[in-house]
């Protein structure tokens, strides 16, 4: 028996999470524990344990073609960042890209 992710369980509405967007391969929620303004997880249905685990070109340009389609629609100016791997600060494994935004005043680094 395989275990979902965290990720998978949100996705098939197991766990609830604000979605914000979705599509037939990918969702977007607020984040639980937002460190901006606004903090969103855009997310691929297909499961990889992290982000350079994706070796299709049209796979990879997709997550971040959708990551920029909803970070524009929900803030114009935002950062995305993705954590890879335990020492790159990720702890959910499953990919998923960090839209922020929102914030009045200066950016923090
Ligand atoms: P990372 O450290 O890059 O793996 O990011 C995982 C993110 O998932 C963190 O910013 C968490 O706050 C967020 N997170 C964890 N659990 C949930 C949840 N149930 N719903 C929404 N976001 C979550």
């Amino acid at each position: 028996m395989t275990s979902l992710t965290l990720f998978e369980r949100i996705i098939a509405r197991d766990i609830p999470a604000t979605v914000v967007y979705e599509d037939d391969k990918f969702i977007a929620i607020k984040d639980i524990a937002p460190k901006a303004p606004t903090h969103l997880l855009v997310i691929p249905k297909k499961v990889s344990t992290r982000i350079d685990e994706i070796v299709d070109p049209s796979e990879m340009g997709e997550l971040w073609l959708t990551a920029i389609k909803v970070a524009r629609e929900q803030l114009g100016d935002y950062r995305l960042v993705v954590n890879v791997g335990k020492g790159g600060g990720q702890e959910v494994p499953h990919t998923h890209i960090h839209i922020l935004g929102g914030w009045e005043g200066p950016v923090p680094y």
